[in-house]
């Protein structure tokens, strides 16, 4: 795939990049590796001031940053300039807490002082989608610098603009030279970059055919990783649920980001008895969105981020309708320049069909039904992936059993599947292992360390540096 900016608005070519020679990428490793000796080493308070700094610029630029988001992938401008705000919380988040994450953990011990220390890791990879162009690279780098760790940034490569933006905010922000850097290359040099010992893990946010290759190479070099992937997530209504209210969330679960969420809603299990009334609401609201110029304020959807994508989900559609799913509104592309697609949503889906099985990566919606709460649990968990969920009842029984029977990596009842950072995010399954962001995101690449110290006085207490 070619490194290049195509304004998935009007499908033009805006700018190509070369890919980074071997020579070029083994430079930045260096310099990667020299800065992770000397990051390693920098007072704590040194380290979070620059998360903090770059959150501050985040802020300042999220309209600047906002521009380059939706020109390079298409998500609405609106949307693009919240993601960049989104960014800043996060970088606030990890400056407020890292120190305390990053603590010395006493552990009681008969005459010994023992603790538990946190060490970073070093120069650590990230491979990175499109979607979230700026929330997937800080979601890792803010905690990945606070830690002690050094960022290579391989990102996808129709967002390399977003790229290069990031590595240039963290160098404003303060971080030293080859703390934080972007290497423009494609999927095929990742293999190499991984493979060499100066690289100690990576992380990779993508689709499975993406993790699981990462994940082999990374095996065979006995390194670390984290995997974020695909999801098909559910999105349970049950007959005690505020059902417009339902359908009114489940609008904007399903087409957030253009329908090109991991975490988006896609598969609607509704119990039988409110599947019309429920039905009705959500095409009527699916229907009334407004596709358009992302640009444009008043528009609620945009284009996909390629013609690959767009004509991917179109043949979902078709093989889904070919076995047996009803039309119930949408269900083709626009007609004109750009990527776009019509606000779709099928009925009578059967777990035999596309729209179940894979993972649909733009505003389709797939309508199953359920004979009760135990049929829709076993729908749900009839799924390779396992990355959020959503139940919507009143009934607290039945809140705490799909909090429990759910094989998901997140469980939201009346409301929608979202990340914040106080919160680990992360599947099962096919979605992926590992988490990001919380205590639990910035503890993934540390070397946990057991100290026992036998005979020597003092309380436990070391420094967090
Ligand atoms: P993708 O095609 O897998 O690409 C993701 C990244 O992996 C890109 O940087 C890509 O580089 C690289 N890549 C692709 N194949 C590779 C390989 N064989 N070896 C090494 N690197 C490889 O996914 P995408 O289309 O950008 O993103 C959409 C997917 O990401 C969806 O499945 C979505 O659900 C998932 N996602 C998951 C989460 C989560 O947190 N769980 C969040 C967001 C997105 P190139 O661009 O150069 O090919």
């Amino acid at each position: 795939m070619a490194i290049a900016t195509i304004d998935p608005a009007t499908g033009k070519l805006i700018k190509s990049f070369p890919a980074l020679t071997d020579r070029e990428v083994d430079d930045r490793i260096d310099a990667a590796a020299r800065a992770a000796r000397s990051w390693r080493a920098a007072p704590i308070a040194e380290r979070v001031a620059v998360v903090r700094r770059a959150g501050e610029l985040l802020e300042q630029r999220k309209t600047e940053y906002g521009r380059l988001m939706t020109l390079e992938m298409g998500k609405t401008y609106k949307s693009a300039v919240e993601e960049a705000a989104t960014c800043a919380l996060g970088c606030r988040y990890y400056a407020d807490n890292a120190e305390r994450f990053l603590a010395d953990q006493p552990i009681a011990a008969e005459k010994e002082r023992s603790f538990v220390a946190f060490e970073p890791m070093g120069v650590v990879l990230a491979v990175m989608p499109w979607n979230f162009p700026f929330w997937q690279v800080i979601r890792f780098a803010a905690p990945a610098l606070a830690a002690g760790n050094v960022g290579l940034l391989k990102h996808a490569s129709n967002v390399p603009q977003c790229a290069l933006a990031l590595e240039q905010l963290f160098a404003e922000a303060g971080a030293p030279g080859g703390a934080f850097q972007t290497l423009l290359i494609g999927s095929q040099a990742v293999e190499r970059v991984l493979g060499d010992d100066r690289v100690a893990a990576a992380t990779l946010t993508g689709s499975e055919g993406a993790g699981s290759s990462v994940a082999s190479v990374a095996g065979k070099h006995i390194k670390k990783t984290v995997l974020e992937l695909g999801g098909s997530d559910p999105y349970i209504v049950m007959p005690s649920a505020d059902i417009e209210a339902a359908a009114r969330t489940a609008v904007t679960a399903r087409t957030i980001n253009n329908g090109q969420s991991c975490i988006a809603a896609k598969r609607f299990i509704v119990a039988d008895s409110i599947a019309d009334r429920f039905t009705r609401a959500f095409v009527d609201a699916m229907r009334a969105l407004v596709v358009g110029d992302p640009m444009d304020e008043r528009t609620n959807v945009g284009p996909l981020a390629t013609k690959q994508i767009r004509d991917d989900l179109h043949s979902q559609v078709e093989r889904s309708m070919a076995c047996g799913a009803t039309l119930l509104a949408g269900g083709h592309p626009r007609d004109g320049a750009g990527f776009y697609y019509e606000p779709t949503v099928l009925g009578d889906v059967t777990p035999a069909m596309p729209a179940f099985q894979e993972e649909t990566f733009g505003p389709l919606a797939a309508i199953v039904r359920a004979k009760d709460a135990d049929d829709a649990i076993a729908l749900a968990n009839q799924s390779r992936f396992g990355l959020g969920s959503a139940v919507w009842t009143r009934d607290s029984a039945e809140i705490d059993r799909f909090v429990r029977a759910l094989d998901a990596g997140s469980v939201f009842v009346n409301g929608m599947v979202a990340s914040d950072p106080r919160f680990p995010f992360g599947g099962v399954k096919k979605s992926g292992y590992g988490r990001e962001l919380s205590a639990f995101g910035i503890h993934e690449f540390l070397n946990i360390k057991t100290v026992r110290i036998f005979g020597a006085a003092g309380s436990g207490q070391t420094s967090t540096e």
